[in-house]
C-alpha cells in the first residue's frame, strides 16, 4: 500500500473517516480530528497573512502540548518547512539553527520569547514570532507540571491559540507533496555542532506506514507522546503513526514519570515508545505498578541503546516487552525494528541486544574502512538505504557527500548482522575506547553495570590514561535506596568481562546528564574527567 503523501493528507483522511472522535488529549483538555482541523487551518491562514509562502522555513520550539500539534499542521498547510527546536536549547544552540535555517517565523512559548529568545533572535533572519501560552488547554495541575505562572501574553507577537481561533481558512494552492521537504531537523547535537537534517514528507509517512502496520494497534486507539515531538522517533512514530490510524495523542508536557503514570491511568494507551532512560526512569518510581501497563499493546523504545537488563527487569516486574527499535535522524527514526511476535535475540558473545530487522524497503550493509561489505558477524559501520533515508543535510554539500554517498547512510555506528537477518548496534564508532590497543565498546561494559540490582543508569567512557592511553571509566546513578561502592562495582564488572574492559574508574553520581530526548550525553561526561 502506498502511504499518503503528507502527514496532512493522512490527518484529513482521519478527520473526513472520525471527524469527532478525540485527536489531541492534554490532561483535561479534549480536541477533536475536526476542531483540530479548523484550528490549524486558522493558524496556516495566520502565517500566510503574515507573509509565509510555500518553502519558507517556520522554526517551532514547544514541548509536548496541543499548541504544538495546531502549530505543526498550520505550519505544513501553509505550505512551510518546519525546523523543530528542542525547547531545551540555549540562546546561542537557536541563534545557530535560525541562521542556518533562514527560519522567517519562530513558534515558540511566551515564556521563552520573553526571557531569552527575543534577544538571541535578533541577528538571524526572523521576521516574526508566534507565541503560545501552554497552559491555555490545560485546566489542572500547572504548576505542578509546569512550575511556573502563566505570564501575561507579549505586545509585538501573535498569540498563537488566538491566530487559532481566528476562523481564518488555510491558504490555497499550498498543497505539499512526498518529495517536499517537511523537516529541517537538527541532530540533538551528542555530537558537535548540529546539522539540519532534511525530512520529506514522503519519508515520514513510509515509516509512520511501517510504524503502523509494524506494531498494530486497532484504530482510533490512544498512543501516548512519551518521546518528546520535537525529535524525529516523537514526530514519526507517535504523531506521524497515531493520524494514520485516526489515534488519540495524549500528551503531558515532557516526560516527569510521576505525571507520566498517572497519565496512563487516565488515557489507558496502546502504544507509547521513548528511549531507555524513560522506561528506566518509570521503572524505579515508587508509585509504579503492572496496572500502569495493562491498556498497552506495543512499547518500543528506539533512538539509543536498549539494555538487555532492562527489558527482561521490566518484563519481570510490570509485564510489558519492550520492544527495540534502531533509527536515526538521518533515516526520519526507524530503519530497523523487532516485528511483531518475535522478541529480540541477545548475541551470546557480547550479550547485545538486537535492534531488529531492516523494514522491507530498506538495505542495512556493514561495512569495513574500505567500503566493502564483511561477512555476516562481523564488526563494521552500518550503512542504511531506503525510502526513509533523507536526501542530505541543508546547505552542507561536503557533510552531504561525505556521510551519503550515492544516496547511501553511512551512519557512523558499527554493528554486526547475524545470518538470520538481525542486526545489533555495537555503539559509535567515535565512542570506542582504545585502552593499550585493546578495543573496548562502552555499550558492552554497560549492559553488565545494568544487570547490577543497584544500578538506575550507567554510562561509560574512555578517559585520558598516562601509561595506557586511555583507561576505562563508569559514570553510575543509582536505584532509589540502593547502596552500593565505587570498588563492588568494579569488582562486578571485573568478574563479567575481560582484564581490559572491566571500569578502572567507577564515579557515583545523582543523575547522569541527558539530552532532552533522554540519551545520556557521553561527551559531557568524557569533558569532566
Ligand atoms: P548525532 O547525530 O550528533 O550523533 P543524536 O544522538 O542526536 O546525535 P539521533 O539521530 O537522535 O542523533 O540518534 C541516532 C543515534 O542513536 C544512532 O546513530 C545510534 O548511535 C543511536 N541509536 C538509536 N537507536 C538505537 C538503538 N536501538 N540501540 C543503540 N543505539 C541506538
Amino acid at each position: 500500500v502506498r502511504p499518503p503523501a503528507t502527514v496532512v493528507h493522512s490527518f484529513r483522511a482521519a478527520v473526513e473517516r472520525a471527524p469527532d472522535h478525540t485527536a489531541l488529549a492534554y490532561f483535561d483538555g479534549r480536541l477533536s480530528y475536526r476542531e483540530t482541523d479548523e484550528l490549524s487551518d486558522s493558524v496556516a491562514g495566520t502565517l500566510a497573512a503574515r507573509g509565509i509562502a510555500r518553502g519558507d522555513r517556520v522554526a517551532l520550539m514547544l514541548q509536548n502540548t496541543p499548541h504544538f500539534v495546531l502549530a505543526l499542521l498550520g505550519a505544513w498547510k501553509a505550505g512551510a518547512t518546519v525546523v523543530p527546536l528542542n525547547p531545551m536549547y540555549k540562546s546561542s544552540e537557536v541563534a545557530h539553527v535560525l541562521k542556518d535555517s533562514g527560519a522567517t517565523a519562530l513558534i515558540c512559548s511566551d515564556r521563552a520569547w520573553e526571557t531569552y529568545l527575543r534577544e538571541s533572535a535578533g541577528a538571524s533572519p526572523l521576521r516574526f514570532a508566534v507565541t503560545a501560552c501552554e497552559l491555555d488547554l490545560q485546566s489542572r495541575d500547572d504548576n505542578r507540571v509546569l512550575g511556573f505562572e502563566r505570564l501575561p501574553a507579549p505586545h509585538d507577537t501573535d498569540d498563537l491559540l488566538t491566530a487559532a481561533r481566528a476562523g481564518l481558512a488555510a491558504p490555497e494552492g499550498r498543497e505539499l507533496g512526498a518529495a517536499d521537504v517537511a523537516l529541517i531537523s537538527y541532530t540533538s547535537g551528542t555530537s558537535g555542532t548540529p546539522k539540519g537534517a532534511m525530512n520529506l514528507h514522503g519519508g515520514i509517512t513510509y515509516n509512520a506506514e511501517r510504524q503502523r502496520t509494524g506494531h498494530p494497534v486497532p484504530e482510533g486507539a490512544c498512543y501516548f507522546a512519551l518521546a518528546p515531538l520535537f525529535h524525529i522517533t516523537g514526530m514519526v512514530c507517535q504523531l506521524a503513526a497515531c493520524v494514520a490510524n485516526a489515534g488519540t495523542l495524549a500528551l503531558a508536557y515532557r516526560f516527569d514519570a510521576g505525571v507520566v503514570l498517572d497519565a496512563f491511568a487516565e488515557h489507558r494507551p496502546a502504544y507509547t515508545v521513548g528511549p531507555s532512560t524513560a522506561f528506566m526512569a518509570l521503572a524505579a518510581h515508587p508509585a509504579v505498578t503492572p496496572g500502569h501497563f495493562a491498556s498497552f499493546d506495543v512499547i518500543s523504545s528506539g533512538g539509543a541503546p536498549v539494555p538487555p537488563a532492562l527489558v527482561e527487569k521490566f518484563r519481570a516486574s510490570l509485564g510489558p516487552y519492550i520492544r527495540n527499535g534502531y533509527g536515526l535522524t538521518e533515516c526520519t527514526a526507524p530503519c530497523a525494528s523487532v516485528p511483531p511476535e518475535r522478541e529480540a535475540p541477545v548475541d551470546p558473545a557480547s550479550g547485545t541486544l538486537s535492534v531488529g530487522i531492516p523494514g522491507p524497503d530498506t538495505v542495512v550493509r556493514i561495512l569495513d574502512d574500505s567500503g566493502d561489505e564483511v561477512p555476516f558477524g562481523e564488526h563494521g559501520e552500518i550503512a542504511v538505504r531506503g525510502p526513509q533515508v533523507v536526501p542530505g543535510y541543508w546547505q552542507l554539500p561536503d557533510a552531504t557527500a561525505t556521510a551519503f554517498p550515492e544516496g547511501e547512510l553511512r551512519t557512523g555506528d558499527i554493528g554486526f548482522m547475524d545470518a538470520d537477518g538481525w542486526l545489533y548496534v555495537v555503539d559509535r564508532k567515535k565512542d570506542m575506547i582504545n585502552a593499550s590497543g585493546f578495543k573496548v565498546w562502552p555499550r558492552e561494559v554497560e549492559d553488565v553495570l545494568y544487570t547490577h540490582p543497584a544500578i538506575r543508569e550507567a554510562a561509560v567512557v574512555g578517559v585520558p590514561h598516562s601509561y595506557r592511553g586511555e583507561t576505562v571509566k563508569a559514570y553510575v546513578s543509582l536505584r532509589p535506596g540502593a547502596s552500593v561502592g565505587p570498588d563492588e562495582l568494579a569488582g562486578y564488572c571485573a568478574d563479567r568481562l575481560a582484564a581490559y574492559k572491566y571500569p578502572r574508574q567507577v564515579e557515583i553520581l545523582d543523575e547522569l546528564p541527558k539530552t532532552t530526548s533522554g540519551k545520556i550525553l557521553r561527551r559531557e561526561l568524557r569533558s569532566r574527567s
